[in-house]
């Protein structure tokens, strides 16, 4: 069948144009997670496989800490911005192992985040455990003092600056 031809009997169902593929993944780098707006799904790393099965496009989702409510709201922002895009009923699979880990952040969410005042996860997962240096995302010093595990949600802790003496918010490594 020729590309972009409309499948009989399946509602929005089609065949798979050039550059839809690099459309979708445009399309995903502009949604954003709800709880952190600066960073998109595609700079957390959450968007794990992208084609096209059958006429839709499938893609595979690992969600950033599970059961966070987030979750629910993201594959929802997820799909809304893919049908607006002309992706009729996209396939969302989640998928839990491997589990998602904050190095799976890119370079560019890593920036995104300090420059909205969270400091990136220092180090790497595997480093968990061992006290993580954490630089301050306003002045960049490294004279910081955890204040509590707990910061504006969950999977964030609270920290403050000894240097300009600014509390934030660092996501914490998973
Ligand atoms: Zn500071």
């Amino acid at each position: 069948m020729r590309p972009g031809e409309l499948i009989a009997g399946d509602r929005g169902a089609r065949a798979l144009r050039d550059g839809d593929l690099a459309q979708a993944w445009a399309v995903l780098a502009e949604v954003m997670d709800p709880e952190v707006p600066v960073v998109s799904v595609i700079d957390l790393g959450i968007v794990r496989d992208l084609d096209w099965r059958a006429g839709h496009l499938h893609l595979v989702v690992t969600p950033t800490y599970s059961g966070c409510p987030a979750t629910e709201v993201i594959e929802g922002d997820i799909r809304q911005a893919l049908e607006q895009a002309g992706f009729a009923e996209p396939a969302l699979e989640r998928r839990l192992t491997p589990a998602w880990s904050t190095d799976w952040i890119s370079d560019q969410g890593r920036e995104r985040l300090r420059a909205y005042g969270i400091a990136p996860p220092a180090g790497s997962a595997s480093l968990r455990g061992a006290s993580p240096t954490v630089c301050c995302p306003q002045c960049a010093s490294s004279d910081t003092e955890l204040l509590s595990q707990f910061g504006s949600t969950a999977c964030k802790a609270l920290y403050r600056c000894r240097a300009c003496l600014e509390p934030f918010d660092y996501f914490k490594c998973l």
